[in-house]
């Protein structure tokens, strides 16, 4: 994983207004909703070797084949993974597109790699499409609060991604998603901060504020 070049030459895609998209990422992750992304012709994420969770109330788990499916640690059966075939592709990714769109798994609803836009990061090396489209993603700013919150978001990641060893085991994240997702939750406590002088509390207050958010269903 790596943060994400200023400088980058990349084409524009318009992401939308960074303040309405950041209410409806901090919904979706409480539950409330999915995300509506622009995909356009783009299909990293049925591509890029991802598990996908589904469900109790994914209706997909009646027709993806359980050849396909597999157990998730810690979480009973009807939670199940739908692994990704040899060559990165969903085993429902057919034809060019989604096989079974309508009944798509909430999972797929609610990936957004406008995430890793936000927090300044890439997906991970092994996957080149999606890094891609992070790099092309272009928020709007309708005030100078909205482009607050989003360096805060930056700030938040590149924090974590720092000290990610210093957090307890359960909270050690390493990948790119869970950083992402972590930053969006946290980020209120690195908006105008400027020096953070003792780290290891402000770990603690990280997870406390973690904890919160995701308390607030
Ligand atoms: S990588 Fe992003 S733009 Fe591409 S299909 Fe997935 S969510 Fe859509
Ligand atoms: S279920 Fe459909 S939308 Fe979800 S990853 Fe597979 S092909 Fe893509």
């Amino acid at each position: 994983m790596h943060q994400l070049s200023s400088t980058s030459s990349a084409t524009h895609i318009n992401a939308g207004s960074f303040g309405l998209w950041l209410k409806q990422a901090r919904d979706a992750l409480r539950g409330n909703g999915g995300m509506d992304v622009p995909c356009g012709e783009c299909v990293g994420c049925c591509t890029s070797s991802y598990s996908i969770l589904l469900r109790p109330h994914d209706t997909a788990l009646d027709i993806v084949p359980v050849q396909f499916l597999s157990g998730v640690r810690g979480m009973a059966y009807p939670h199940a993974k739908m692994n990704p075939l040899e060559n990165g592709h969903c085993p429902m990714f057919k034809a060019g597109c989604c096989s079974i769109y309508s009944m798509r798994p909430q999972t797929c609803l609610d990936y957004d790699c406008r995430i890793f836009a936000a927090a300044g990061i890439d997906a991970g090396e092994t996957r080149p499409i999606i890094n891609k489209r992070i790099n092309e993603w272009q928020f709007d700013y309708a005030s100078a609060e909205d482009r607050d919150a989003h360096e805060a978001i930056k700030a938040a990641a590149a924090f974590i991604t720092k000290h990610t060893k210093s957090f307890p085991t359960e909270h050690a994240f390493t990948n790119p998603s869970a950083i992402a997702v972590l930053s969006i939750k946290v980020y209120e406590l690195f908006v105008g901060l400027v020096h953070i002088q003792d780290e290891v509390s402000f770990i603690t207050r990280i997870i406390e504020a973690s904890r919160k958010f995701d308390a607030m269903f």
